[in-house]
């Protein structure tokens, strides 16, 4: 039997810590958390994370850097829009809204993050921008298992969790 390396259809688990290479701080990591599984040529992760650790074996650790365009993609500054404060009034009964806020709103293409970048009495601006776009990342990544896809996982394009639940 040969040994499984990273490659397309193999279910990676892999504890992971990603840095901002100019200042060092931690964006996200999975210490203290399960591995993080995905299945490998489904853009289930972003093109770089993968590309970096293609015919890496159980146990191996990679350290890279990515440039923005491998990452998260530019900053778009189309997606940064002007909503009238008033279309905020059933969420402010409940709660005040600041700067820095992530929010949901729900687009005809579905559930869209945003983060509140300015906010006046009339209007709030809000950042449709993924909050990595246009930085580079660095990650530390240690693989720690690897196994064949399961059929079910193949015809949804995502990995299943340990006892084949959806992690949708
Ligand atoms: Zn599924």
């Amino acid at each position: 039997m040969t040994e499984l390396t990273v490659s397309a259809d193999i279910v990676a688990s892999v504890h992971y810590t990603g840095t901002l290479p100019d200042n060092g701080e931690v964006f996200d990591s999975s210490e203290g958390r399960e591995p993080l599984s995905f299945l490998v040529g489904h853009k289930q992760m972003i093109p770089g994370f993968e590309e970096e650790i293609m015919g890496a074996k159980i146990g191996e650790k990679k350290e890279f850097t990515l440039t923005s365009e491998r990452a998260y993609g530019d900053r778009d500054e189309a997606a940064v829009m002007e909503i009238p404060r008033g279309q905020f009034a059933q969420l402010e009964a409940e709660s005040s809204l600041e700067v820095g806020m992530q929010l949901v709103a729900q687009m005809p293409h579905g559930p869209s993050p945003f983060t509140i970048t300015v906010l006046t009495d009339e209007a709030v601006t809000a950042d449709f921008n993924h909050t990595l776009a246009g930085k580079s990342l660095t990650f530390a990544v240690e693989i720690v298992d690897l196994r064949e896809v399961t059929d079910d996982e193949k015809s949804h394009g995502h990995a299943h969790g340990p006892d084949g639940h959806h992690q949708h």
